[in-house]
């Protein structure tokens, strides 16, 4: 069985700096001086920052709330919109060329999809946790400790948890919005860029309006979650996602290779329809050094899904999904990601605390230590007793 890496063709977020340098306003001459016009070096640490969560943003609106406290004096007190404006342009000079001309591209194609199609269920548009969540998951998240969590969700195989989440009716609301989506794109002959490399149908969701109410999705309902259940995987410091639907059956994809997800956590909930097969299969987590490597039989888990229930597992916990032989089934799919986890795990080299094999290779070194050193004693008690 070989191993592809998902991936979209995006940028992932570019993490935020407080350098000047580079971080003059284009046109910065025209209007106060060139000190003013910079990011500050050191932060206003009791400046009380806005939110940018409602906006249609190409950043996370975290970073946005984050940059704030380095925003010059003269910008302090400007509105939103314009701090918005100024942030995005630092925020875009930090990227390479070619992800900013493909970021570009990007923002022009989200430009065309929202200034001509009608959203169906505007209901949709923005976080409504009533109407969106089942009772069980609202009231667990509420009261946000583990034995909440814990009681409301299933740990059928270490590292993989599952809870039932949406209401029936945010699920039909969902699909119909979807469906009117791709209607309207075949109808105006317009290219639906599909979710990820491996997906040929499907449509992301942050591209046709979604991404603020996804924002608040991942913040506020699945952030809790993987703070406790994947602390030490980045799910305590998440900060960006990628929302996207995909759909398996007849005239739709119908498996999904094995590969690990460009994600530290993954949320997948099933909206149904009808359908048969489509089980997820697990495969053991992998560093990048070891992802294509053969899995052991401890590491075989086989999920199938049920409408209105999420499965929430680590981005590099091995997985696909097998055909499905009837029926069609539609998943949302929400990478959650965090920038803090992906730099810290460029100066380590040890992930024994979560990699299968590098936990298998470690315990074995330390197998040998003990042997040699057993031998070691022995053959110098021998000596001592000769
Ligand atoms: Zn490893």
């Amino acid at each position: 069985m070989s191993l592809r890496s998902e991936s979209t063709d995006r940028r992932s977020v570019a993490s935020p700096s407080s350098r000047g340098g580079k971080n003059a306003v284009p046109g910065s001459a025209n209007g106060g001086t060139a000190w003013s016009q910079r990011l500050r070096v050191n932060p206003i640490r009791d400046h009380v920052s806005e939110s940018y969560d409602e906006f249609e943003l190409d950043f996370s609106p975290s970073i946005f709330s984050s940059l704030e406290k380095y925003l010059p004096t003269n910008m302090l007190n400007a509105t939103r919109e314009d701090k918005l404006k100024y942030l995005t342009t630092i925020l875009l000079d930090y990227l390479p060329p070619a992800a900013r001309i493909r970021d570009q591209k990007h923002r022009e194609y989200k430009r065309a999809i929202l200034s001509n199609y009608q959203p169906l269920n505007k209901e949709l548009y923005a976080m409504n946790p009533t109407a969106f969540f089942v009772p069980a998951f609202l009231k667990a998240i509420s009261d946000n400790n583990e034995n909440s969590f814990r009681s409301i969700v299933s740990e059928p195989f270490p590292g993989i948890f599952t809870f039932d989440m949406l209401q029936p009716h945010f699920c039909e609301l969902l699909l119909s919005e979807v469906e009117s989506f791709e209607r309207w794109a075949l109808k105006t002959k317009f290219q639906i860029i599909r979710p990820n490399t491996l997906n040929k149908y499907g449509a992301v969701l942050d591209d046709f309006g979604l991404q603020a109410m996804l924002a608040k999705l991942m913040e506020n309902f699945i952030s809790p979650l993987s703070k406790v259940f994947f602390a030490e995987l980045g799910g305590s410091t998440l900060d960006s996602h990628h929302g996207f639907i995909v759909e398996y059956g007849k005239d739709r994809d119908i498996d999904l290779g094995f590969h690990v997800d460009d994600a530290e956590v993954t949320l997948n909930v099933c909206l149904g329809k009808q359908f048969c097969g489509g089980e997820l299969f697990f495969r053991g987590m992998r560093c990048d050094k070891h992802v294509h490597t053969e899995s052991i039989p401890e590491e075989i888990f086989d999920y199938s899904h049920v409408t209105g229930q999420a499965v929430l597992h680590h981005g590099r916990h091995r997985h696909g999904a097998r055909a499905t032989t009837s029926g069609h089934r539609v998943n949302l799919v929400l990478w959650c990601r965090s920038s803090a986890f992906r730099e810290l795990k460029r100066y380590k080299s040890d992930f024994s605390s979560w990699c299968g094999l590098c936990t298998r290779q470690k315990k074995e070194q330390q197998r040998k230590k003990i042997d040699t050193t057993s031998l070691d004693l022995f053959s110098r008690e021998g000596e001592a007793t000769a």
